[in-house]
């Protein structure tokens, strides 16, 4: 039998009417009775243009109101939101809504080179509510999203989320960070990535605030943050470091009980520093395909296991196919996993069996039991027999305060099979190659040192700002 949860907005709005649900940085307060209402009034002027259960619409905003209101109106009607990355170009939003079979968009400004018709917010506004059956319950196993990866590895993927692993995603995360009363969780990751979606269905399923921002502006997070009483913050590492350059000699209040770091690895330095300015950095592991976090270094575990992402989640599970201890491929498991990608029937077959997922992630586990993500599978480096991987040797890089940013990949060699080549971005132009090599000489074994060094402008990062290191092997050869 499905299972079937009352509609989670409509109930929190039946529960905790006059809470807040959304604050804007104007100082505007939406409580969950009127997001609530506005989401129904906006799904039945979605409705009188024939958007039906299962319909795909696609989504393509920033941030704001309107945006969160369009999301809730489609759970409301049973649609599925195709959220898109603003930062693609016309050509890679093609293909992404000719894959999902989008027609329909909405979004903050009208857009002309894409495939499908775009509506903009304010013209749904315009548009008369046609009276008509909305959901009040929420079937788990219904689709809710498609979020594509971020196709740092190749071609993004639409990963298919449902009801349930959104739900299983927000009481995984509650059972390991608690719940507090005066919780505020400040968004201003986006919401088309599932680490800012994530945010927002947590604030209606807890019933607290989302503290909510357009863009990123890092004074002004950092300013929130000091004034605003956010007591849970999701980051990215690049985040980190510019809060830690604007944090100086001072401390965020004690009120900020959690900065939840995700989306990609932390170079352990950067953690050390965060540590001595006391912020609450809690190390998660996770991917669009597990709804956002799946493993998390819990409170408790956080100064002593640094580096490490720390456990699955209570609903989760994790093993690694390696003999303990050893370095393997990261496999999860757990209701908040997506059951497929959209139309790769192949691909998803081949990623989920039994319920586990490969992630075609490297790492391992300690005798603790705690998870060290290490790298991606497709990067690995083998040299002589030896195992190289290419974030260790970029975080050592990091280490040099006249380099800003580095990437490393293997290229292909007769006598050893492949040998590290580093690809670095300076930042003080008087660095050489030769000064740059002493240095990782002094922390890394001989086989690891790059046996190439290579000067770039910048490095090729696809629009979730991830670097593609596939894109620097296209470098090897150019002399670039
Ligand atoms: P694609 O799957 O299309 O190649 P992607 O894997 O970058 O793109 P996302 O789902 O946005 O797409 O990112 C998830 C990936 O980010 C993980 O599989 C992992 O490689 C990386 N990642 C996430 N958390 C961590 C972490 N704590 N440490 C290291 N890497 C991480
Ligand atoms: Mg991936």
């Amino acid at each position: 039998m499905a299972e079937v949860i009352p509609h989670w907005l409509s109930k929190r709005a039946e529960l905790a009417p006059d809470q807040t649900a959304i604050e804007l940085a104007d100082g505007v307060v939406y409580t969950f009775q009127d997001l609530m209402e506005t989401s129904q009034s906006f799904a039945r002027k979605l409705r009188s243009l024939g958007i039906q259960k299962h319909t795909k619409v696609g989504i393509l905003s920033a941030n704001q109101l309107d945006m969160v209101a369009a999301i809730h109106a489609l759970t409301y009607l049973g649609a599925v939101g195709v959220l898109l990355n603003t930062r693609l170009t016309d050509r890679e939003l093609n293909e992404q809504l000719h894959d999902a079979g989008v027609s329909l968009i909405l979004g903050q400004e009208r857009q002309s080179g894409l495939t499908a018709e775009t509506y903009t917010f304010a013209a749904i506004w315009e548009l008369p509510e046609k009276q008509t059956d909305l959901q009040h319950e929420l079937d788990l196993d219904d689709a809710f999203t498609i979020i594509y990866t971020s196709g740092t590895t190749g071609t993004p993927k639409g990963v298919v989320h449902t009801y349930g692993n959104h739900w299983w995603s927000a009481i995984g995360s509650m059972l390991n960070l608690g719940l507090q009363p005066q919780d505020k969780w400040l968004a201003v990751l986006p919401f088309f990535h599932v680490s800012g979606l994530s945010i927002l269905l947590r604030s209606v399923i807890y019933g607290i605030p989302v503290y909510l921002m357009e863009h990123y502006d890092k004074q002004h997070v950092h300013d929130a943050i000091m004034t605003k009483n956010i007591t849970i913050v999701s980051v990215v590492t690049n985040m980190v470091r510019d809060l830690l350059t604007l944090l100086g000699e001072s401390r965020y209040p004690d009120t900020l009980r959690c900065m939840l770091l995700g989306g990609g690895p932390a170079p352990k330095a950067l953690l050390e520093t965060a540590k001595t300015k006391h912020m609450p950095i809690f190390q998660s592991y996770g991917m669009t395909e597990t709804a956002s976090q799946i493993v998390t270094l819990s409170p408790a575990d956080a100064l002593e296991k640094l580096g490490s992402s720390g456990k699955p989640l209570f609903p989760a599970q994790l093993q690694i196919d390696a003999p303990p201890q050893n370095v393997g491929e990261i496999f999860v498991k757990g209701p908040m996993v997506t059951k497929g990608y959209f139309n790769r029937e192949q691909a998803s077959q081949k990623a989920i069996q039994n319920g586990w997922l490969a992630t075609g992630d490297l790492g391992y586990m300690d005798e603790d039991g705690f998870l060290y993500v290490v790298d991606r599978r497709k990067d690995l480096i083998i040299s002589g027999g030896e195992n190289i991987y290419p974030t260790e040797i970029e975080s050592v890089l990091a280490l040099l305060t006249g380099i800003q940013e580095a990437g490393v990949i293997g290229r292909p060699d007769e006598k050893w099979g492949q040998v590290p080549v580093a690809f670095v971005v300076l930042r003080d132009s008087s660095v050489t190659a030769e000064a740059i090599e002493a240095f990782l000489r002094q922390h890394l074994a001989g086989y690891k040192v790059p046996q190439a060094i290579r000067f770039l402008h910048e490095l090729p990062r696809n629009a979730s700002g991830k670097l593609e290191r596939y894109q620097l092997a296209g470098y090897l050869n150019s002399g670039g």
